[in-house]
C-alpha cells in the first residue's frame, strides 16, 4: 500500500482537487492507496472538508492539530499516521505534481529506499524570495555537506525509512535534510514545479529567516565552532598588533593610536555580539529539546487510521 501524506495549511480549496488528482494516479498505477491529509490549525475550514471527504472516500484519512505547528510537524504527524509500505510526502497545493507519483513508486519497486524530488527549476517566485532560498540552500548545503539547493520536501519514503525517521527523538526535525542523513539507498525524480492551485503561499520572509536558522541551528553545529576560530584569528591579531605597539612605544614614536583603537573596539564588540547571538540560538535548541514537548498535539482524526484499527 502507498500512503499519501499532505500537509494542509488553510487549504480548504486544495483539498477535493488533490484527492482527485492523486487518486486517479495511483488508481491507474494499480496500488492500494491512502491519502493522510493533517491539518496543521487551519481557521478556514479545511479540516471540515477533510472529515466530508473522509465519510464519502475511505481511501482518505486525516487529522487535525489543535493549533498550528507548522509544516515539519505536519509531516511528521503525517508519517506516523501513514500505514502504507511506502509514503510520498507532497504539498496538497498541487505544487508538487502528481505526474511524477509513478516514477516514483517505479524507482520504490526498483529498489530505492527513499526517492528524493528535486526541483528542476524553482517555479515563480519572487527575486527577494529566490536570492534568500538561494543563500540559504548555499549555507546549508556547505554546512551539512549534502546538495539541498534543489531538493524539497517532495519525497517517497520506504516503510525502513519512515520509521528510521519516527526514531529520532529531536523535537526540532529538518525532514528535507534527515532523510539525506539517515541514509539508505536513494533515487531522484526530477519535476517542475507547478503554480500554486488556490491561495496563497504562507512563507512571509520573516518566517523564511525563522525556518532557516532554526533548520542551521538544528542540523549543524558548524557556526558554533566558527566562534572558536573567529576568536583564534583575533588573538593572533591582537599578537601582531601588541608586538608592533610595544616596538612603537620603546623606539619613542608612538602616538595617534585612536583610529586603531576604536575599530578594534567595533569590530571585536560586534564579534563578540555576533558569537553570543550564534551561541544563544543554539541555547534556545537545547532549551526546546530538553523540555521534551511533542512535535504537535492532534485535536481530531477522521478515517481508519491506526495501524492496530487495520483489520
Ligand atoms: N503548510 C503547513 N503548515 C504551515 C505552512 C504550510 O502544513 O504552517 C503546508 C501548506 O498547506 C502546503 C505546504 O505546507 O501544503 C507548502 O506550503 P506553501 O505552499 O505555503 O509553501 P511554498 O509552496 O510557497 O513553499
Ligand atoms: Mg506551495
Amino acid at each position: 500500500m502507498i500512503s499519501v501524506v499532505l500537509p494542509a495549511y488553510n487549504e480548504k480549496d486544495n483539498i477535493v482537487p488533490a484527492i482527485k488528482e492523486i487518486s486517479e494516479v495511483l488508481k491507474t498505477s494499480g496500488e492500494d492507496y491512502e491519502l493522510v491529509f493533517v491539518s496543521d490549525g487551519s481557521s478556514d475550514g479545511t479540516y471540515d472538508e477533510i472529515l466530508k471527504a473522509s465519510g464519502e472516500d475511505p481511501h482518505v484519512k486525516g487529522a487535525e492539530f489543535s493549533r498550528n505547528f507548522g509544516k515539519e510537524a505536519a509531516i511528521f504527524a503525517g508519517l506516523s499516521l501513514a500505514i502504507g509500505d511506502a509514503v510520498i510526502v507532497m504539498d496538497c497545493d498541487l505544487q508538487h505534481p502528481v505526474s511524477a507519483i509513478p516514477e516514483m513508486i517505479e524507482k520504490w519497486r526498483g529498489g530505492a529506499e527513499v526517492v528524493e524530488g528535486i526541483k528542476k527549476s524553482r517555479g515563480k517566485e519572487g527575486i527577494f524570495h529566490r536570492m534568500f532560498a538561494g543563500m540559504f540552500y548555499g549555507i546549508m548545503s556547505g554546512l551539512t555537506k549534502i546538495d539541498m539547493k534543489a531538493s524539497s520536501d517532495f519525497k517517497l519514503l520506504d516503510r525502513k525509512a519512515v520509521d528510521a525517521l519516527l526514531e529520532l527523538p529531536e523535537s526540532n526535525t529538518f525532514f528535507r535534510a534527515l532523510t539525506f542523513w539517515i541514509g539508505f539507498k536513494s533515487d531522484k525524480v526530477y519535476y517542475e514545479v507547478e503554480e500554486r492551485r488556490s491561495g496563497k503561499s504562507k512563507w512571509s520572509f520573516k518566517s523564511l529567516v525563522s525556518y532557516a536558522i532554526k533548520n542551521a541551528t538544528s542540523f549543524s553545529t558548524l557556526p558554533l565552532k566558527m566562534i572558536t576560530t573567529m576568536g583564534w584569528v583575533f588573538i593572533i591579531f591582537a599578537l601582531i598588533l601588541g608586538v608592533q605597539t610595544l616596538v612603537k612605544f620603546f623606539s619613542g614614536t608612538a602616538a595617534d593610536g585612536f583610529t586603531t583603537v576604536i575599530l578594534l573596539q567595533l569590530i571585536i564588540g560586534g564579534f563578540v555580539m555576533l558569537s553570543l547571538g550564534i551561541a544563544g540560538h543554539y541555547i534556545a535548541r537545547i532549551y526546546d529539546e530538553v523540555k521534551g514537548r511533542p512535535r504537535f498535539i492532534i485535536r481530531n482524526t477522521t478515517g481508519r487510521l491506526f495501524k492496530n484499527t487495520e483489520e
